[in-house]
C-alpha cells in the first residue's frame, strides 16, 4: 500500500479533522467546477458519521401479486427475480394505471424493469409499430434497455430495435422497417433517423425518458424537445432521473401530465465505498502508484477513471505492457470495440477497464472491486457518479482519488 495515502474508513467511529468537510452526496447541489478547477481534496474523502444501520426496503408487493400475464410472470421468474426494487414495487402499479411517472432512480435500483414490465403488460401486439419509445444518454444504457426487454419478452412475439450513433445507420433503417414494437435510442441518432424520414413517431402511445439528468448533461435538451414533440400528445411519459434541476423541472413540466412521483434515491452509494485520496507528485508517479495498488490481488476487478480519449487509451495500453491486463472505453472507439471491452471486463478476462466519464455512464458492471480515479472529476457530481459503479446493492467498496499538487 503506498504510504502517500491518506484513508478514512465509512463505518468507524467519526473523528473529524479541522478542513477535513464530510461529504453528504443528496443534501446540496453539486458545484459544477470548471475543466481543472482546484477541488478540495478533503471532499474525496468519505468522514460520514458512522455507518447507520441499513433499513432494508420491505416491498408491499411480490412479483406474483402483479398482474402480468403468464409468460411474462414466468419470464421474470426465469431471470431469477422474486422481489420487487423499492422503485418497481412503487412504480408498477402507476404505470399499470396509465399514469405518467417520474423516477427518481439511480442507475442500479432495477429502474429498468420497473419501467419495462408494466410497459410489456399493456403493449399491444397489434399496436401501430412502434407503440413504445425509449430514450437513453448512452448506446451502452440503450443496449442494456434492450437486452433487459428481450429476456422479459422471450415468446411473446413482441420485437425490440435500438438506434444509437457511432453504428450504420442503414443497417438500422433497415431495423426499423421491419417495424419493431419499441424503438430504444440516443437522442442524436433519433433525430437523424427522424430527419431523414426512416422513422415515424405517430403511433407511439408511450414514452420514455431514462436518465434524463443525463441526457442533458450531454448538450441533448434541443434534439429531446424535438423528438418529443413528434410524438402524440396523449400518450404516456415516463420520465428517469437521479437528479431534479431547474432544467429538468421545466422538461417534466413540458413533457408530462398530472405526473406521479416515486423516488428510491438514497445515499447508499457512497456509504458503502471507503474513500480514499492519494497524493501524487505528477502523471509519471500515478502510474507507478497505480502499478503498485494493483500488485494487490484484492484489486481484482478495477475502474479507472480517466480525463481524455486518449489519456485513457494511453493508460490502458501502458498497464497492458506492464502486465496488467487492460482494456478502455472511450469515444474514439467504435461500437462493437466498446462492447468488446465492456464484456472482457464483465467477464473478469481483463482486471482493469480505463473509461472517460461519458463512456462509462449508466452502465451496470456487477462486482467492481475498486474505483480509481486516475485524473479527479471535474464536478462532485461526476464524482458520485464514478464512485457509485462499486460497492453497489449493499457491497462494499473501495474508490481512490490520485490528487497531485
Ligand atoms: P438497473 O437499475 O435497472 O440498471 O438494474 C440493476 C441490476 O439489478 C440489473 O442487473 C438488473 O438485472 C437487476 N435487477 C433489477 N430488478 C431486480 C429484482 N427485482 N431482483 C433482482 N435483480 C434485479
Amino acid at each position: 500500500m503506498p504510504n502517500t495515502m491518506s484513508r478514512r474508513r465509512s463505518g468507524s467511529p467519526t473523528r473529524r479533522r479541522p478542513g477535513v468537510a464530510s461529504y453528504r452526496p443528496n443534501n446540496r447541489r453539486p458545484k459544477r467546477a470548471n475543466g481543472g478547477q482546484y477541488i478540495n481534496p478533503a471532499k474525496f474523502v468519505n468522514s460520514a458519521v458512522a455507518k447507520q444501520e441499513e433499513i432494508p426496503y420491505e416491498p408491499t408487493h411480490k412479483f406474483v401479486d402483479f398482474p402480468f400475464s403468464e409468460g411474462l410472470h414466468k419470464n421474470i421468474a426465469h431471470k431469477g427475480y422474486v422481489t420487487p426494487s423499492a422503485i418497481q414495487d412503487q412504480a408498477i402499479p402507476h404505470v399499470l394505471e396509465g399514469r405518467d411517472v417520474i423516477g427518481l432512480a439511480n442507475t442500479g435500483t432495477g429502474k429498468t424493469a420497473a419501467f419495462l414490465l408494466p410497459i410489456i403488460q399493456r403493449m399491444q401486439r397489434t399496436a401501430a409499430q412502434p407503440s413504445v419509445l425509449i430514450m437513453a444518454p448512452t448506446r451502452e444504457l440503450a443496449q442494456q434497455i434492450d437486452e433487459e426487454f428481450r429476456s422479459f419478452v422471450y415468446g411473446m412475439k413482441l420485437y425490440s430495435t435500438v438506434v444509437v450513433g457511432g453504428m450504420n445507420i442503414e443497417r438500422q433503417i433497415r431495423d426499423i422497417r421491419r417495424r419493431p414494437h419499441v424503438v430504444i435510442g440516443t437522442p442524436g441518432r433519433l433525430k437523424d433517423l427522424l430527419n431523414r424520414k426512416a422513422l415515424n413517431l405517430d403511433g407511439i402511445d408511450t414514452l420514455v425518458l431514462d436518465e434524463a439528468d443525463r441526457m442533458l448533461d450531454m448538450g441533448f435538451l434541443n434534439d429531446i424537445k424535438t423528438i418529443v414533440n413528434l410524438t402524440p400528445p396523449d400518450r404516456q411519459t415516463l420520465f428517469f432521473s437521479a437528479t431534479i434541476t431547474p432544467d429538468i423541472e421545466r422538461v417534466i413540466n413540458d413533457f408530462l401530465k398530472n405526473p406521479v412521483t416515486v423516488s428510491v434515491r438514497t445515499s447508499e452509494t457512497s456509504e458503502h465505498v471507503e474513500q480514499t485520496v492519494i497524493h501524487a507528485r505528477d502523471k509519471d508517479h500515478k502510474l507507478e502508484l497505480l502499478t503498485q495498488l494493483l500488485e494487490d490481488e484484492s484489486y481484482d476487478k478495477v475502474l479507472v477513471f480517466g480525463d481524455t480519449k486518449f489519456g485513457v487509451q494511453r493508460l490502458s495500453d501502458k498497464l497492458s505492457r506492464s502486465g496488467i491486463t487492460s482494456a478502455a472505453i472511450h469515444g474514439n472507439k467504435s461500437q462493437s470495440q466498446r462492447q468488446r471491452a465492456l464484456k472482457e471486463f464483465r467477464d473478469e478476462k481483463v482486471r482493469v477497464l480505463v473509461a472517460t466519464d461519458v463512456a462509462a455512464r449508466g452502465l451496470d458492471i456487477p462486482n467492481v472491486s475498486h474505483v480509481i480515479n486516475f485524473d479527479q472529476p471535474k464536478t462532485y457530481e461526476d464524482y458520485i457518479h464514478r464512485i457509485g459503479r462499486t460497492g453497489r446493492a449493499g457491497a462494499s467498496g473501495t474508490a481512490h482519488t490520485f490528487v497531485t499538487k
